[in-house]
């Protein structure tokens, strides 16, 4: 007898939840914990995946036939109304879903204060039963935290800010797992350079339910990262010979010049490396006209790289994935 045998207590009788139920509905929803008596037509309004399962002869109508169920969901009856059993759905996630669609209030796609486990509810549910607007709203709404564009990565507040109930740090790989499971392209690239963020050790202990392949591609995009930016850092002494006697003030400032304690800036990961980073902290000998151009160059580099971001992590162009973003939010 294994441990989950001796833990078992009696089988759970799902019992009618306390808001979702409406008395005048006309199907129940059935979960390990909850049932939930709503409308089919909205359910239909909202979700195609509803409306083509009602649409079927025999199903959510009385006496439904068994065994004629759409993909994971049986069919029943209960108390006379028909009901579909929503097979490997959570009922608490299930009534974040049907919250979100019936209490205009429950969820804003601008509130970072939502709380994760509703998000992750979110994002999968809407797209195992095609919920699109909630799909969309949350995809947008994670595309703010997770952003397509340099500028607005830069301007993301630190890992260590709050952010859906935890700290931002404590979200990515929850939510990268998500997004995986739900195949939201264009919320990768953002989410695995945040969860490349990390030591081997703890990413392989964050990624244990994800497949191999999407491990593999994260720690795979990581290294490539990784050498790319110290490559450059190491080379930024060689760089600095080839400006000469560039100096606006007439000064022989890129003569004189040295990046100093680089090795101190290696290993640096892409978040850290900015120009304003490195001219600060490790060059020296140059007036502040010089200063702003090497900020420039080595930005410029950043640039570079984020432009590449999507294909270290085998993912198609940015120019594709804002085509699939701009078919999200038009759909
Ligand atoms: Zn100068």
């Amino acid at each position: 007898m294994d441990v989950d045998t001796q833990l078992e207590g009696p089988p759970r009788v799902p019992k009618p939840h306390d808001f979702l139920w409406f008395p005048d509905g006309n199907v129940v929803l059935a979960t390990d914990t909850y049932l939930f008596k709503v409308h089919k037509s909205l359910l239909a309004v909202h979700s195609s995946v509803f409306r083509d399962m009602f649409e079927l002869p025999n199903v959510g109508h009385a006496d439904p036939m068994p065994g004629q169920g759409g993909a994971g969901l049986a069919l029943e009856t209960y108390e006379g109304v028909p009901m579909v059993t929503m097979v490997g759905d959570k009922g608490e996630d299930v009534a974040h879903l049907l919250r979100a669609v019936f209490e205009p209030n429950y969820y804003h796609r601008d509130d970072d204060n939502t709380p994760l486990e509703v998000i992750v509810a979110l994002l999968l549910l809407s797209t195992k039963y095609d919920f699109n607007a909630v799909r969309k709203n949350i995809i947008l709404h994670l595309s703010r935290q997770y952003p397509m564009n340099l500028e607005e990565y830069s301007a993301l507040d630190s890992d260590t800010t709050s952010m859906f109930g935890k700290l931002r740090n404590d979200c990515h790989f929850t939510l990268l797992a998500a997004a995986l499971t739900a195949d939201v392209d264009v919320l990768l690239p953002g989410l695995l350079l945040a969860c490349s963020d990390f030591s081997t050790d703890y990413i392989f202990r964050q990624t244990e339910s994800m497949t191999r392949d999407a491990l593999r591609i994260l720690i795979g995009g990581r290294d490539s990262l990784d050498v790319d930016v110290n490559q450059y850092i190491a080379s930024l002494p060689q760089k600095l010979q080839q400006f000469g006697s560039a100096c606006p003030n007439g000064r022989s400032c890129f003569s004189t010049a040295y990046f100093n304690d680089l090795q101190g800036a290696i290993p640096m990961q892409f978040k850290a490396f900015t120009g304003a980073e490195m001219v600060e902290k490790h060059l020296s000998s140059v007036c502040e006209e010089c200063c702003s151009y090497m900020v420039k160059v080595i930005d410029g580099e950043r640039k570079e790289l984020w432009e590449e971001l999507p294909s270290y992590f085998e993912l198609p162009g940015w120019a594709i994935l804002q085509a699939n973003l701009k078919a999200i939010i038009e759909s």
